[in-house]
């Protein structure tokens, strides 16, 4: 695909109205680099459209969104390339993310999924005065491990943990 047109008529857009989305699947597409060579990358259909667009490469480490709300839009107008810190502020400002405790509750039961420890395991070595070593053989899981529990590098989800607890032990 050399040519914005050549993606434009892969699309599916209503006729009717100039400003609407691009639909386009979600699949790889071929565009040119624009690095001095005739080759052409793989890449996202909207990495494509603004590519084709603009005639230059995407800055390093900048990423191409859309703005339009629709994952499969490859309009132009409607794609964006920004640094991560862009595409944060982008992210915020549509209010996506905000306020939204489903979203919330599901990190926080996969990272309950992925926990080396249960929540009454991390409980005890956060609150155990034993050396991280012995708490590690008792719960079958490595050293280091258990001593990011004790430091609070590893966080528990799930219930309410006194952050201080260890720190009160130690006072005593
Ligand atoms: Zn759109």
């Amino acid at each position: 695909m050399k040519t914005l047109d050549q993606l434009r008529q892969r699309c599916d857009i209503d006729p009717n109205d100039p400003d609407s989305c691009w639909g386009f699947p979600a699949s790889k597409v071929k565009a040119p680099l624009f690095d001095g060579t005739d080759r052409q990358g793989a890449v996202e259909p909207q990495r494509a459209a603004w590519l084709l667009a603009h005639q230059r490469k995407i800055k390093r480490g900048w990423r191409v969104y859309g703005v339009c709300g629709n994952p499969e839009c490859v309009n132009p107008d409607h794609v964006r390339s920004g640094s991560m810190a862009d595409h944060g502020k982008f992210i915020a400002s549509t209010g996506a993310q905000k306020g939204n405790p489903k979203r919330l509750t599901a990190a926080r039961a996969a990272a309950r999924k992925q926990a080396k420890l249960s929540l009454n395991q991390a409980r005890e070595t956060i609150g155990s005065t034993k050396p991280v070593r012995e708490l590690a053989a008792q719960f079958g899981c490595a050293i280091s491990t258990a001593s990011k529990y004790r430091s609070g590098l590893a966080r528990c989800y799930g219930a309410q943990v006194n952050p201080w607890a260890g720190l009160e032990r130690c006072a005593a």
